[in-house]
């Protein structure tokens, strides 16, 4: 996990003017600008606090296909082959692990049989496999798996240097990349974008891109877009270094694990997320509450302090006065304990070798949710040169590079290599 966000000297001077400014030094906006700094295009990024203080830094690391929603797996595919470009050139921690989701019974191996069904024709190299291939991944075990989905191509990167890695790149090819410098808004000429603004001063643009991940309903709330998301808690937990003897990444189900590039795991479970009651969950009930009850195994509801925190928060503010973003740098929620001692426990039920293993450290991080589960990847509809690519509801680490890649497409005028029409805004207004 990155460090927590702090004012910082060095920033580097604002330029007048750019081509494409980006709101957010998520995965997602570092990408953007290195696909576009790479087409000559004129870029900068502002980070209100350090690159990936936020979702980027904080996740599991996973680069998968398995069981990735259809509409996103040719960005998965796409993705898998830019990670592989991008360590070439960068250490970013990007190793094809292979991926296994252990199956219990034969409900599981049904499951896993229809999505790889109906993925078929994306040429994945997704296969179930038999229990006594599975176990040739996995240290000596307790449980009794029915066999795995598996994918060998699927794999790991590392979240503390994959931001970093790709801004680095992106800066070799002249992307301005600003941190410690909040977008209060984005001023308009004629009723198109004309410039952002930030808290150090205006820079104009002829193009916005939001991906600013859990702040993005706000910053395009403010601009009069009402982009259905909310924020859900996911936490995670780290070993020390160790070794078990485990020759891939796993999903138990009721626990998730991998090996780190500094040698030790990282653990959690799909069901180690919290949603906290907010008021933008009544705001947004009449979407959310249908995909709440279908995944009321995956995510708990609660209602704590952070309802009356969320209520503080102004919806519209003025961009000659501090925001939001500058009032609350980085969101640093704390891990649940819960859902992640669970998981460890399960882990080492499951594996035993798991016994002598020292847990270094917990945390947790606001997951962007939307309500199909889907990123929005488009132009804002309305606000002529304003873009969001943000939503990515858990998955958008292992698709952010190719998420930045189809965003600079479309931003340029190209056609995206990939299908984007899944991920319109217009799907919340029609
Ligand atoms: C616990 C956890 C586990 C996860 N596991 C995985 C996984 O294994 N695989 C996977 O694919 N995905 C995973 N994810 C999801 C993944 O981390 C996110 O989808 C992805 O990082 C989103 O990237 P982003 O760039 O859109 O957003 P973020 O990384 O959240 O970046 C947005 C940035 O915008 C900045 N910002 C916001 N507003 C402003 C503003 N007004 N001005 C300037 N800057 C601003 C923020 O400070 C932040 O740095 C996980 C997430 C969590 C929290």
């Amino acid at each position: 996990m990155a460090a927590t966000g702090r004012p910082g000297a060095g920033r580097p001077p604002l330029p007048d003017a750019v081509d494409v400014a980006i709101v957010g030094g998520g995965i997602v906006g570092v990408s953007a600008a290195y696909a576009l700094a790479k087409a000559g295009i004129r870029v900068a990024v502002f980070e209100k606090a350090t690159l990936a203080c936020e979702q980027s830094s904080r996740n599991w690391g996973w680069v998968r296909t398995l069981t990735r929603d259809l509409p996103e797996v040719p960005l998965a595919i796409r993705a898998n082959r830019l990670w592989g470009e991008i360590q070439a050139m960068t250490d970013v921690g990007f190793r094809r692990t292979g991926m296994l989701y252990l199956q219990e019974n034969d409900a599981d191996a049904a499951s896993h049989q229809a999505w790889i069904d109906a993925a078929r024709d994306h040429g994945l190299d997704a296969r179930l496999i038999d229990r006594r291939a599975a176990l040739q991944y996995l240290p000596e075990s307790r449980r009794s798996w029915r066999g795995a989905l598996f994918s060998a191509s699927d794999g790991v990167a590392e979240p503390h240097l994959a931001t970093q890695g790709i801004a680095a790149l992106a800066r070799a090819h002249g992307a301005i990349i600003v941190e410690h410098c909040a977008v209060r808004g984005v001023e308009r000429a004629a009723g198109k974008v004309a410039a952002v603004l930030t808290e150090h001063g205006r820079v104009g643009a002829q193009a916005v891109l939001v991906a600013a991940g859990a702040w993005s309903r706000l910053f395009c709330g403010n601009l009069g877009a009402d982009f259905p998301q909310l924020k859900v808690r996911g936490s995670v937990l780290r070993t020390q270094p160790f070794e078990a003897g485990l020759a891939a990444t796993i999903n138990g189900k009721d626990f998730t694990c991998r090996k780190r590039a500094d040698g030790g795991y990282t653990v959690s479970q799909f069901g180690a997320s919290m949603a906290d009651l907010v008021p933008d969950s009544f705001r947004l009930m009449h979407h959310f509450l249908r995909p709440w009850l279908a995944n009321n195994t995956l995510v708990r509801l609660r209602l704590g302090k952070r309802f009356l925190q969320e209520m503080a928060i102004p919806r519209r503010f003025a961009p000659d006065r501090v925001s939001p973003f500058e009032r609350h740098r980085v969101l640093d929620p704390r891990p649940s304990r819960g859902g992640v001692t669970q998981a460890w426990r399960r882990l080492v039920d499951a594996f035993p070798v798991f016994e002598s293993a020292r847990v270094a450290q917990a945390w947790a991080g606001y997951i962007d949710v939307t309500p199909d589960a889907l990123p929005v990847l488009s132009a804002v509809p309305g606000l002529p040169g304003l873009y969001l690519a943000s939503g990515f509801s858990g998955h958008g680490f292992g698709i952010g590079p190719a998420a930045g890649e189809a965003m600079a497409d479309l931003i340029q005028g190209h056609a995206p290599a990939t299908d984007l029409r899944p991920f319109r805004f217009e799907r919340y207004t029609e």
